[in-house]
């Protein structure tokens, strides 16, 4: 996921390496997760949810740009994530690497199944532990595992777990939708230029303020969240100027 541009660096930033990869973590990237979980309670444990959340599922994308022989680094700020190769110092999206269609769709995909993946390995350790996991139909249609009983552990380990599984299995599916830049958004523009050369990349971002408008009026109306209603509208209204813009 990369909602904005890659920061300068400060002196307050965190850079360690995994499996090789170069991580950068900018102060603002704590500061504003900490701000989405204020009033939790359970701040702590929300930021190190959120910092390991999106490590892993960036971690996701640098492994999947190392399959196709691109290095890269990951930045993390603004409570989100980039996913940069080193082919691409200046950021935009995936389109200027030299990758085919299908590998960029590879790419954006083994984000949200990263975080997946460890979401079924909670769930896994849960279950083989003696605890129970039901899943919960979010809207009748959206599943979402919740943890329903835990044999160990105190209260902390209880918010790690719930916080864990709905972390990476709501926001790893919202981020599958079809809207620029989600990783959904660049699967649909790929998907759809193989489908149409001339006007594949046009449709995709028609498809982007259209489904960007609906989950905007959605997320306020269903789930009464004005930061999620803000943020579709927001990308709605960006995919329609670039739509007018270049089109
Ligand atoms: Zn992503």
């Amino acid at each position: 996921m990369f909602l904005f541009q890659s920061p300068p660096p400060t002196r307050f930033d965190l850079n360690f390496s995994l499996f090789e990869i170069p991580v950068r973590v900018h102060p603002m990237f704590w500061f504003l997760a900490a701000l989405l979980g204020f009033g939790s309670g359970q701040v702590l444990i929300w930021v190190f949810v959120v910092f390991f959340s999106i490590l892993i599922h960036e971690m996701g994308h640098a492994l999947a740009f190392r399959r196709y022989g691109q290095d890269s680094h990951i930045v993390l700020h603004f409570a989100g994530g980039l996913t940069i190769p080193e082919s691409l110092r200046w950021g935009g999206g995936y389109a200027s690497v030299s990758l085919s269609a299908n590998q960029q769709i590879f790419i954006s995909l083994a984000g949200p199944f990263a975080g997946f993946v460890l979401a079924g390995l909670v769930v896994g350790g849960v279950i083989f532990s003696g605890g129970e996991i039901a899943v919960n139909l979010l809207f009748g249609i959206i599943p979402i595992p919740q943890l329903t009983f835990l044999p160990f552990g105190n209260n902390a380990v209880q918010v790690l777990i719930v916080m864990l599984l709905w972390v990476n299995v709501f926001w790893g599916l919202i981020n599958l939708l079809p809207v620029f830049p989600l990783d959904g958004g660049q699967v649909a523009r790929n998907f759809l230029i193989q489908l149409d050369p001339l006007d594949g990349a046009r449709k995709s971002l028609w498809l982007s303020t259209i489904t960007g408008g609906v989950v905007a009026v959605a997320a306020f109306v269903l789930l009464g969240s004005f930061y999620m209603a803000f943020l579709f509208g927001l990308l709605a209204f960006q995919s329609y100027q670039a739509l007018s813009g270049r089109f």
